[in-house]
């Protein structure tokens, strides 16, 4: 995933807007194209990056540098919003692609916040709890005076969780005694002030999305374009199954919480492997997640096959990428990005693949994927179950009013729901050979510049 790619793409959907669909924005007159462009170009720039090498003292005695960023790229839509990454994986221009990846995301869901993203290159792995805690709390004194409730609102991510938001809240609140500091970070703990559900809603929300795509296919109530009944046809197929076998890559917070969704459907769901960087379990029978999950959460990684045993899981033991090409209708891509690139992309079996992590199919294999015919539901799409979740969270910060699990998750589910029947109508109904990922970023990209230009920002 890169920044070119998505750029390349805003690019795209402003050539398309201004040649192809000639009835968006009319209401703009005739500076309706100059002005989609500006908006174009604007969205293609990052509002501001703020960086530092972090320093500590580690635990022996040793300073240990890490190099972090947050960048706000857009606030079109509202305070800058978007999770806070610790991995080996971070550097400048992946947080800034992430960044615009949630100024797309937010919009595409109507929450009112614009898109941020912050990293710090650090192995959580190599350190102690009291070596990221310092992490954690020098990340947030870089950013003292760019953060806060009405600001730029963090939230956790790859390697982050509550813990590392209630210690960031703590460090914030200690360096502003006289401001509010309630709402500054989402992802917190339930008893500092977080949402019951923050932590499964990601994963839930992922799984979701694919199955309103099947529901809303099978009611009969989308009206299909011919360039899009060959996808329809495949969708609707894996839906009339009495079966539906299911992959899923990763097993941290998102993949199990969509794993154990997927086995829980009251549709039958076979979910047949389950991964992460060291391995991939897999029974082609079915595996039972909900004993899987406790030990990976537990220990950090995947049992081997005598643990399965003892565990009284059925399964096989095999290498992390063998759950890419398994023979599954569904595949949940749900670990990072840059999954599948052309080394891999023939050996694709699913129809169906959902985007949990972001940006999991390089550009070369996302265009040979589509060209095979299959059904690609895009991050910006699938995984907003968290920052939907974030957005409730800190709704609640500001009425104090704490809602249980079910009202949250149903909450959730419900937004996700619209959403994707908003998006599934336009892509189906779709006239020119549009992929999903594209007519997200359409559907976003109006409600960005909507918003610019109501609020002056191009003119
Ligand atoms: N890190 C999550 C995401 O990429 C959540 C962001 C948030 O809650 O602000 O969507």
């Amino acid at each position: 995933m890169t920044e070119n790619t998505t750029t390349q793409l805003i690019q795209d959907v402003v050539d398309h807007v201004i040649a192809e669909d000639r009835e968006a924005l009319t209401q703009w007159g005739d500076s309706r194209d100059q002005w989609v462009q500006m908006g174009g170009d604007l969205l293609k720039g990052i509002d501001k990056v703020i960086s530092s090498d972090l320093r500590i003292i580690k635990d022996d005695g040793s300073i240990g540098t890490y190099p972090a960023f947050r960048v706000q790229h857009n606030n079109a839509c509202g305070y800058y919003k978007g999770g806070i990454r610790f991995s080996t994986g971070v550097h400048q221009s992946e947080v800034e692609t992430l960044a615009m990846l949630m100024t797309l995301k937010n919009a595409l869901h109507d929450l009112p916040y614009g898109g941020g993203k912050g990293g710090v290159h650090i192995n959580v792995r190599e350190h102690s709890k009291r070596e990221l805690k310092e992490v954690s709390k020098a990340f947030v004194r870089m950013l003292q005076n760019q953060i806060g409730p009405y600001k730029d609102i963090p939230a956790p991510d790859v390697g982050t969780g509550e813990e590392t938001m209630d210690w960031m809240t703590e460090e914030y609140k200690l360096l502003h005694p006289n401001q509010p500091f309630i709402n500054t970070f989402t992802g917190k703990s339930i008893a500092n002030g977080g949402t019951r559900g923050r932590a499964e809603s990601t994963g839930i929300g992922t799984f979701l999305s694919y199955y309103y795509l099947v529901e809303a296919v099978l009611s009969g109530s989308l009206s299909v374009n011919d360039d899009h009944t060959e996808r329809k046809e495949t969708v609707k197929a894996i839906g009339e199954k009495d079966n539906v076998i299911v992959a899923v890559q990763g097993f941290g917070n998102l993949s199990r919480a969509a794993a154990i969704e997927a086995a829980n459907c009251e549709k039958k769901h076979t979910v047949i492997a389950v991964s992460d960087s060291r391995s991939t379990i897999y029974n082609e029978n079915g595996l039972d997640v909900e004993k899987l999950a406790p030990f990976k959460e537990k220990n950090d990684r995947l049992p081997n096959e005598e643990e399965l045993k003892e565990l009284g899981v059925e399964g096989v033991v095999r290498d992390p990428d063998a759950v890419l090409t398994l023979d599954c209708d569904v595949l949940i891509l749900g670990a990072i990005e840059d999954q599948i690139t052309s080394d891999n992309q023939a050996d694709i079996k699913a129809d169906i693949l959902v985007e949990g992590a972001n940006g999991p199919i390089t550009k070369e294999a996302d265009e040979y994927l589509e060209s095979k015919g299959k059904v690609i539901i895009p991050d910006v799409l699938a995984n907003a179950g968290g920052v939907t979740v974030s957005y409730l969270e800190w709704v609640q910060g500001f009425t104090n009013d704490s809602k249980s699990k079910e009202t949250i998750l149903k909450d959730m589910s419900d937004r996700m729901k619209n959403v994707s029947y908003r998006v599934y109508n336009a892509y189906f109904s779709s006239e020119s050979d549009v992929t999903m990922r594209f007519l997200c970023y359409k559907l976003a990209f109006l409600r960005v510049i909507d918003l610019m230009k109501r609020s002056g920002k191009i003119s």
